[in-house]
């Protein structure tokens, strides 16, 4: 199977379980689990920050972020497309009391600054109290400027607000940029980072901060469950992934940008666009369903929409790719050939 519905949909390669197997383990939630405590201190040096501490999913990362971040009546500053705000089950407002303000995003993910500036809320007992401002890089796979994120986070400050980043996919923007992971997490107060998207590692997201707001965040996790026992076996496999499948996300990006191109000479769709590992195909709508039942029929998962997402891992080669594009070139070629009614 050729499988470019998402980069979560990876399998541990061979050594990665090597290095799960061999892992030595503790119980975490007692401080004892060695791989855990060796990996958190490790990224949490390489994103330079204090510390480090280990979830079962991203959205409990950031969902936890935003739990010490605010209390209950606060607000935070989302996209409207953000993860976060819509992705992510509206656990801030369920489990936090936490309101949040989603603002209108360009293509490329960014809030307009005036309408974040204009979004805080002022001492004034009518209000939610404005407490963080939340970006997302990579969004929808295209980096997000770092100037801009130098004046968003600036403005945070400026207005004595927390700035979180839901970079899921921050490896990627790190890899595309050349930027270092330190470089790209300034400025925040706090990160996310998944190392079970393109990374490859089966389970694990990162929540890196200071020292005090880690403390508080093991806390909340703990409330959330997600409290772990020899979860070292999991930090293992992540911690492979950044030891050996952080480079490779340039092979990614490469296999994204030759199926954009080969995809955008087929005659009956488009190519709305391509950034990192993402590639986005218009697709008409009568044509969704056939055509991913085409593809399923010939071995290749795509859910096929009429903005339909393509995304490229480490299970997915060259040849796939080429593949991929020549099948989707003979759905609509054999389409033209079909005698019409009329
Ligand atoms: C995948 C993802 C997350 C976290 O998702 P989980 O499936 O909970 O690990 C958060 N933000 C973005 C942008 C993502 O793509």
């Amino acid at each position: 199977m050729i499988d470019l519905r998402s980069d979560t949909v990876t399998q541990p390669t061979e050594a990665m379980r090597d290095a799960m197997a061999i892992a030595p383990v503790g119980d975490d939630v007692w401080g004892d689990d060695p791989s855990v405590a060796a990996f958190e201190a490790e990224v949490a040096d390489r994103a330079g920050f204090a510390a480090a501490a280990f979830f079962p999913s991203g959205t409990q990362s950031n969902l936890t972020a935003m739990l010490v971040h605010c209390a209950r009546g606060d607000e935070v500053i989302a996209g409207q497309r953000s993860h976060i705000y819509r992705d992510e089950g509206g656990g801030a407002a369920v489990l936090g009391g936490i309101q949040p303000q989603p603002l209108a995003q360009q293509a490329d993910g960014r809030m307009a600054l005036e309408d974040i500036a204009e979004a805080i809320k002022g001492d004034d007992i009518h209000h939610a109290r404005t407490r963080l401002i939340a970006l997302e890089n990579t969004f929808q796979g295209r980096v997000l400027p770092q100037d801009y994120v130098q004046e968003v986070t600036g403005l945070a400050a400026e207005r004595g607000l927390a700035c979180h980043l839901d970079g899921a996919r921050l490896f990627n923007a790190s890899v595309a940029t050349g930027k270092s992971l330190a470089e790209l997490c300034a400025g925040f107060d706090s990160v996310s980072l998944c190392f079970s998207k393109g990374l490859g590692a089966p389970v694990g997201s990162l929540l890196v901060g200071g020292e005090r707001f880690i403390a508080a965040a093991r806390r909340w996790r703990k409330t959330l469950g997600g409290g772990m026992r020899q979860s070292g076996l999991l930090a293992a496999a992540c911690r492979y992934a950044l030891h050996h499948h952080v480079e490779r996300l340039a092979d990614d990006h490469r296999h994204a940008r030759q199926l954009a191109e080969w995809l955008g000479g087929i005659e009956g769709i488009g190519v709305a666009g391509q950034a990192t590992n993402m590639v986005f195909l218009d697709v008409p709508a009568p044509h969704c369903a056939a055509l991913e039942g085409f593809l399923a029929e010939r071995g290749i998962l795509i859910a096929v929409r009429p903005r339909t997402r393509l995304v490229t891992h480490l299970g997915v080669s060259e040849s796939d790719v080429r593949r991929v594009a020549t099948e989707i070139a003979a759905y609509f070629a054999s389409l033209a050939q079909e005698p019409t009614t009329e």
